[in-house]
C-alpha cells in the first residue's frame, strides 16, 4: 500500500516534476476527473506539451488565476512513492537535478499512448523471386532474431532499408504481416522446475541468500567465488526465492555479457525468457518492458546499469554480477554508480540485493570485512575444472626485435595448445591497430583537432579514430606537420596489431580478433564470441571485452601481453583494476576438463601487484591495498568528490576554478580539502578546455550539502559547464 497516496480533485493546484531542465516542479491545476500523486500527465509548456509526474500539492507561490490545467493523464501506472523517494535520493546523493532523474526513469517512448494494435513482420515462408542486397539484409535480420517480430520502421532501420523493400518481401510472402497487441505481458516464470543439482557449497550459498529474500527485508550480499564456480547457478536460486514470494527481480549484468548463453540459461530454469533491457533494446521492445515492470507483469529483468531505474512494482531482489566492473558507473549525463544505487534501492523497498564477483572491488570487499554486508564464499571451481596455473615472462630476459611483441615462452606455449587442439588467447587491453602514429621524418605524432590525445591507427576501418571524442580521419600520405610523405609509421601495438603477428607467426592457424569497434553491433560481437566459443577459432585476440564473463570450454591458455599497462598512470585504483583484470584475464582459461595456464609478459616481475597476481594471495592482496587506502583517507576510508569545470577558452574555466578554490569555507566547515585547479588529465576535449578540482573528506563528513554550497557561490556564465562527480571511478 502506497501510505503517501493523495488524490487532488479536479481544479485543485498541484506541483508537478517535469523532464524539462527547470530548477522546480511546476503548478497546474488538477484535470477533469482529478489526479493522484504519482500520476504520469502531460502538461502545457509554453506552446508545448511535456511529461510530468503529479509531485504533491502545490507550493504555492504563482498566481493562482494563472494556473495552467493538466492536460491529461497518461494511461500508465502512477510512480509509486518509493520510487519516488529512490530518485529524489539518488538526485540528492549525485548532485543531480530531479528533471535529470525523472529522464532517467522514463527511457522509453510513447508512455502514455494507449494500448492499440500494431502491424509487426517475421520470417515468411516463401523465398522471394529475386534476390538483391537490400532484401537478404532484411530476411538476415529476421533470422538472427527468430523468435521476435518488428515494426516496419524498426525493421527498415535495423536492415538499413526503406519501408518499400519490406513492402516488396511482404507481397511475396517472405515475410509475413500480422496485426500483434502492444504491450504484451511477459511470459509467467516457473520457479518451481527443478535447478541444476548444487554442490555442498553453492547450496549453503542458496539457502542463505533464498531465506534472506524470503524475509521481505533490506540487506546485502557479497557473493564471492572465482569464474567458473557457479555463483550464477547459486544466484537464479536466490531469483526462483523472489519470485515463489510474488516479488519482482532484477539481475544487472555489464552490457557485453548480456549473452544469449545466459537469457537460455534463465529459459532453461524457469521455463520461459526474462525480460531484457539494454541500449540495444527496440523501442517498441522498451516502452513494453517499461510498462509491464510497473504493471508486475514482468517478473524478472535481465539488463545493463539503466534498468536500475524501471518503474518496478514489487522488487524483492537486485543481483549485481561482476560487481565490481567500472561499467556500472555512469560517466555521462547523471554520474550514478548502479552497484551503489541498488543498495540504496533494494534498502527503500526492502528487497535483497546480491553482489556476485570473483574479484570484489576493494569497497564491497571492505563493506563484507565491517559486516555491513553478509560475505558467501563459493571456494572451488565447479566440477573438475581448477584455476589455471600463473607465471611470468620476465621481458627484460627477452630481448624481442622492434614491432613483435610474442615471447619465445608465449609461443610455444601456444604451439603446444595447437597441437593439442585446443585454443589459446592473447590479451592486450588496447583497441585498433596503434596507439600512436609517428613521423620518421620530423618527430610529430598525430593528434586530435578538438582533444589534447593522439589518434589511434584502426586498421580495419582504415582510419584514425580519437578515443576521446571520436572523430575520425583517413590516414593521410603525407605528416600534417611537414609534409614529407611516406614517413608516418605506427608505433606500439593494439589488438589489431598483435592479431597481425598472430597470423605471421602461425600461418595455418585460425585467428580470430575481438574488439568491440570490429563489428557493427553488439549483437554481431555476440554471435561471433559464441562462434569462437563454438570452437572457430584457435587463437583469439581480444581486449577487456573478452575478459567479460564468457565460457569457453576449449580454452587451455591465456597470454598477457602486457601485464603493466594498468599500472602505469596516477589512477587511485590502478593497483585494484590490475589486479582484477589480470585475474579476470586468466579466469577464462580451463574452464572445463582441460587445465589451464596463463602467462603473464611484464618487465616488473616483482612489483607488488604483479607478485599478488601470481601468488594468487587475494585475501593479501585486499588487505595491503585496503591498508594503503587507510592510509591515503581515499575511497572507501574517506569521500572524494571530483569537480570538471569545462568551456571554449582556458583562462576563463583556470579563473572559474581559481574563483572555486579560494570559496572554499563551505568544505573547511566539514574539514574537507580541496586540490586543484589543474588541467584535467585530457585538458581538451571536443574544443572545450577542462579543469579538475578534487575534494577530499572524511568518511562521515556531510559531503554533499557542502559542495551543493560551494558551486554555488560561482555561477557558470555563458557556455561555461561545471559536472560534480562524486566517488569518482576515473580521473580523466
Ligand atoms: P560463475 O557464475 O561463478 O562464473 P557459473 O554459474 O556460470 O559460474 O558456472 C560455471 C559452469 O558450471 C556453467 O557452465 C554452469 O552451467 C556449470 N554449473 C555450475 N553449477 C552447476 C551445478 N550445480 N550443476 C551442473 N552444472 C553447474
Ligand atoms: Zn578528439
Amino acid at each position: 500500500m502506497d501510505t503517501h497516496d493523495t488524490f487532488f480533485p479536479a481544479g485543485h493546484a498541484v506541483a508537478v516534476l517535469t523532464t524539462q531542465p527547470l530548477g522546480r516542479t511546476l503548478d497546474y491545476r488538477a484535470p477533469e476527473g482529478g489526479c493522484h500523486s504519482g500520476a504520469f500527465v502531460e502538461v502545457p509548456l509554453g506552446p508545448r506539451r511535456v511529461l510530468g509526474v503529479v509531485w504533491g500539492p502545490a507550493a504555492g507561490d504563482y498566481d493562482p488565476d494563472k494556473l495552467r490545467h493538466v492536460y491529461r493523464v497518461l494511461d500508465a501506472a502512477p510512480m509509486r512513492e518509493e520510487m519516488r523517494e529512490f530518485l529524489t535520493r539518488v538526485a540528492a546523493y549525485t548532485l543531480t537535478p530531479m528533471p535529470a532523474m525523472l529522464r532517467l526513469a522514463t527511457r522509453a517512448p510513447g508512455l502514455g499512448d494507449p494500448p492499440s494494435m500494431r502491424k509487426v513482420y517475421r520470417l515468411g515462408d516463401s523465398i522471394p523471386d529475386r534476390m538483391t542486397d537490400a532484401r537478404r539484409r532484411v530476411l538476415a535480420v529476421l533470422e538472427e532474431h527468430e523468435a521476435s517480430s518488428f515494426t516496419q520502421r524498426e525493421l527498415a532501420e535495423m536492415a538499413g532499408v526503406t519501408a518499400s523493400v519490406i513492402k516488396g518481401l511482404a507481397a511475396q510472402g517472405a515475410v509475413v504481416e500480422e496485426d500483434s497487441p502492444r504491450d504484451q505481458p511477459f511470459a509467467r516464470l516457473d520457479p518451481a522446475l527443478p535447478g541444476k543439482v548444487l554442490s555442498p557449497d553453492q547450496e549453503a550459498a542458496a539457502r542463505a541468500i533464498s531465506e534472506a529474500v524470503a524475509t521481505q527485508r533490506y540487506g546485502t550480499t557479497l557473493l564471492r567465488g572465482v569464474t567458473g564456480s557457479g555463483k550464477t547457478e547459486v544466484y537464479l536460486e536466490a531469483v526462483a526465492a523472489a519470485l515463489r514470494a510474488g516479488r519482482q527481480a532484477l539481475v544487472l549484468l555489464p552490457e557485453i555479457a548480456l549473452t544469449e548463453q545466459f537469457l537460455t540459461r534463465v529459459e532453461e530454469r524457469f521455463g520461459a525468457k526474462p525480460a531484457e533491457w539494454h541500449s540495444g533494446a527496440t523501442m517498441t521492445e522498451r516502452r513494453r518492458i517499461w510498462r509491464m515492470v510497473g504493471q508486475g507483469q514482468a517478473q524478472l529483468v535481465i539488463g545493463a546499469r539503466s534498468a536500475l531505474f524501471l518503474p518496478f512494482r514489487d522488487l524483492g531482489l537486485i543481483v549485481v554480477d561482476e560487481e565490481h566492473d567500472t561499467s556500472y558507473k555512469q560517466e555521462d549525463g547523471v554520474l550514478y554508480n548502479a552497484r551503489d544505487m541498488a543498495v540504496l534501492r533494494a534498502s527503500i523497498c526492502g528487497a535483497q540485493v546480491v553482489l556476485a564477483s570473483a574479484t570484489p572491488s576493494l569497497e564491497s570487499w571492505t563493506n563484507a570485512e565491517t559486516g555491513k554486508y553478509r560475505r558467501l564464499e563459493l571456494t572451488s571451481r565447479f566440477g573438475a575444472a581448477v584455476l589455471p596455473r600463473m607465471e611470468a615472462v620476465d621481458m627484460r630476459g627477452e630481448g624481442l626485435p622492434a614491432n613483435r611483441w610474442i615471447s619465445d615462452p608465449l609461443r610455444r606455449a601456444v604451439d603446444e595448445r595447437l597441437e593439442r587442439g585446443e585454443q589459446s588467447m592473447l590479451f592486450i587491453n588496447r583497441r585498433g591497430y596503434a596507439p600512436v602514429t609517428l613521423c620518421r621524418a620530423c618527430g610529430h605524432q598525430i593528434g586530435c583537432d578538438h582533444c589534447d590525445a593522439r589518434m589511434v591507427e584502426h586498421r580495419f576501418l582504415a582510419r584514425l579514430i580519437c578515443h576521446q571524442c571520436g572523430e575520425s580521419k583517413p590516414m593521410p600520405e603525407a605528416c600534417p606537420s611537414c609534409e614529407v610523405a611516406g614517413k608516418l609509421a605506427p608505433v606500439g601495438p593494439g589488438v589489431e596489431r598483435l592479431g597481425e603477428e598472430a597470423t605471421a607467426l602461425w600461418p595455418g592457424a585460425r585467428v580470430a580478433t575481438l574488439s568491440s569497434d570490429m563489428y557493427g553491433s553488439a549483437r554481431a560481437l555476440k554471435a561471433e564470441i559464441a562462434q569462437i566459443a563454438a570452437g572457430a577459432a584457435e587463437i583469439v585476440i581480444g581486449t577487456q571485452l573478452v575478459a567479460k564473463g564468457h565460457n569457453f570450454p576449449n580454452l587451455t591458455l591465456v597470454g598477457v601481453i602486457d601485464a603493466d599497462l594498468g599500472l602505469m598512470g596516477s589512477d587511485l585504483r590502478a593497483a585494484e583494476r590490475t589486479f582484477q583484470l589480470m585475474r579476470q584475464v586468466a579466469g577464462r582459461a580451463g574452464r572445463a576438463e582441460a587445465p589451464g595456464t596463463a602467462l603473464l609478459q611484464t618487465y616488473q616481475p616483482d612489483h607488488p601487484v604483479i607478485r599478488a597476481v601470481l601468488d594468487g594471495d587475494e585475501e593479501g592482496f585486499w588487505k595491503a591495498e585496503a591498508a594503503a587506502r587507510q592510509q591515503a583517507g581515499v575511497p572507501p576510508f574517506g569521500r572524494m568528490a571530483g569537480i570538471i569545470l569545462s568551456g571554449p577558452d582556458a583562462a576563463q574555466v583556470f579563473d572559474a576554478g581559481n574563483a572555486l578554490a579560494r570559496r572554499d569555507a563551505p568544505l573547511r566547515a566539514i574539514g574537507a580539502q580541496v586540490f586543484g585547479p589543474a588541467p584535467a588529465p585530457i585538458a581538451r576535449v571536443r574544443g572545450r578546455h577542462r579543469v579538475r578540482l578534487l575534494v577530499k573528506a572524511e568518511k562521515s563528513a556531510p559531503l554533499q550539502d557542502a559542495l551543493s554550497r560551494w558551486i554555488a557561490q560561482v555561477p557558470m556564465k555563458g557556455e561555461m559547464r561545471l559536472a560534480v562527480d562524486v566517488d569518482p571511478q576515473s580521473f580523466y
